[in-house]
């Protein structure tokens, strides 16, 4: 059996034109543009390179895009008071603070500073205990992307049963959360579990979100299974995943690569969160 190759660059590509479609009625509707604002803090390559990529993303679907770049050693009290800023700003619908941060500032202090209802990360303990609770808020873009590919995939998910690799407050714990509303039976493996292979064996859907490449093994997926790989590692050989892929794409149903899976989902749940946020802001109907 050869898998299904899940296309989340094509997938995302779609979601993307949809969004810029609503953007459209938004702006028509609301007299402005939906807002984001990405705050970078100091200089480091990776974060460079993923904010321009948003902030490019923000500006062809439509959306006003507001960056702001501050030096490394910018004191706590000077991001808070940016946050603060843009917290009372009405162009402003969503703010994300682009992490890690530099080691003298608390990010915790900072996530939740942010504006639970502008916060388009899902970052904020607030939004967590909303997810939790099945409040509205704003879920991690990540996993809410991964729960969009594995509906598209198999539609109905209840009384599946998953398993989630990672117990991570970004990933793995809103994974589980998601998968748990949409009807899942949901086990959360991390770094303690115990045989972790024959846990995995089980499941319909498996979600790895671990950083190491190439963990998980083709002899653990059982035949026909669904796996979402969120893992992005660099090797000497190139991005991998957190998944054996050769192995995992002989046994399972279907899979996602990396790259071109789950990563370009990441971006598109990000302008969706924001529009969500400008619609509420506004009152004006989203096709969430
Ligand atoms: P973290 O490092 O925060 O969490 C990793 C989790 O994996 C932890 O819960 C840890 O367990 C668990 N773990 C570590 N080793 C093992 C092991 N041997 N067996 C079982 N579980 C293990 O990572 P993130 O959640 O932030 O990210 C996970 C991966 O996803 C990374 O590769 C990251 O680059 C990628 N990522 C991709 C994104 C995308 O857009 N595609 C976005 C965000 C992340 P414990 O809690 O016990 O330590």
């Amino acid at each position: 059996m050869s898998a299904n190759i899940i296309d989340g660059k094509a997938f995302a590509l779609g979601l993307r034109e949809r969004i810029a479609a609503q953007v459209a009625n938004f702006v028509a509707a609301a007299g402005r543009k939906p807002g984001l604002a990405v705050v970078l803090v100091g200089e480091d390559p990776a974060s460079a390179v993923y904010v321009r990529s948003k902030g490019k993303a923000t500006v062809a679907a439509g959306m006003a895009s507001f960056e702001h770049r501050l030096p490394a050693d910018v004191a706590q009290d000077e991001l808070l008071a940016l946050v603060d800023t843009l917290n009372a700003d009405p162009a402003v619908d969503g703010i994300l603070v682009q992490l890690p941060l530099p080691g003298h500032l608390d990010e915790l202090a900072v996530t939740t500073r942010i504006d639970p209802d502008k916060d388009v990360d899902g970052f904020h303990p607030v939004n967590a205990g909303r997810l939790a609770t099945g409040l509205e808020g704003f879920v991690p873009c990540t996993p809410l992307g991964c729960v969009m590919l594995l509906k598209d995939q198999l539609g109905d998910l209840t009384g599946l049963d998953a398993v989630v690799i990672g117990r991570s407050n970004i990933v793995g714990k809103p994974m589980a959360q998601l998968l748990l509303k949409e009807s899942c039976t949901v086990t959360i493996a991390h770094s303690r579990t115990r045989d972790l292979s024959s846990v995995v064996k089980r499941a319909d859907i498996v979600v790895a979100a671990v950083g190491r490449a190439e963990m998980v093994k083709g002899e653990w997926i059982k035949p026909g299974a669904t796996v979402i790989d969120v893992g992005i590692n660099r090797t000497a050989t190139g991005l991998v995943g957190d998944v054996d892929f050769a192995g995992a794409a002989s046994v399972a149903g279907a899979i996602t690569p990396v790259p071109g899976g789950v990563g370009p989902m990441t971006i598109a749940v990000l302008l969706r969160n924001t529009l969500v946020s400008a619609g509420r802001r506004e009152g004006v109907a989203i096709d969430e």
